[in-house]
């Protein structure tokens, strides 16, 4: 009887489980997305690589261009961002906000060797900063406000 029972309600499970699960593939069809700060509807790509946005920590959708605007907001206000390196160019993760370095300088590193540090130099808005890049992909790199 036991066993009947929790067979059954297994079943049930299932079935409503089955059936959230569409209402939600639903849901995230009709739903357009709406970057919070420029209110602009978010197209996603058209080769479907990524989304069109990102996710602030409030869960709030920003689109590509405005997330390039809080990155170099946040940059210039705070004097340290964390974002990518790659031939000879400070970006933030979509690539929306692109900084040139004017000086870079390969150096030895404890854990990757030769040429395995980084350390390049960019201003902005007549901000200095300094950053550090470690490995050899376009990999994380951090930048800190410097006095000239
Ligand atoms: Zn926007």
């Amino acid at each position: 009887m036991q066993n009947v029972s929790s067979t059954k309600g297994n079943h049930l499970c299932i079935t409503s489980l089955m059936k959230n699960r569409n209402s939600i593939t639903k849901l995230n069809a009709m739903k357009t997305n709406v970057c919070s700060i420029c209110k602009k509807e978010i197209v996603p790509p058209p080769n479907n690589c990524g989304t069109g946005f990102g996710v602030t920590k409030d869960a709030a959708i920003v689109c590509y261009s405005c997330c390039g605007e809080q990155d170099k907001k946040q940059l210039l206000e705070t004097g340290i961002f964390r974002g990518y390196y790659s031939k000879g160019c400070f970006s933030n993760w979509p690539g929306s906000f692109k900084v040139n370095v004017y000086s870079s300088k390969q150096s030895y590193h404890n854990f990757c060797g030769r040429n395995g540090r980084t350390d390049f130099w960019f201003t902005l808005e007549g901000q200095n900063f300094h950053g550090v890049h470690i490995g050899s992909n376009n990999d994380c790199a951090t930048v800190k406000r410097v006095k000239k």
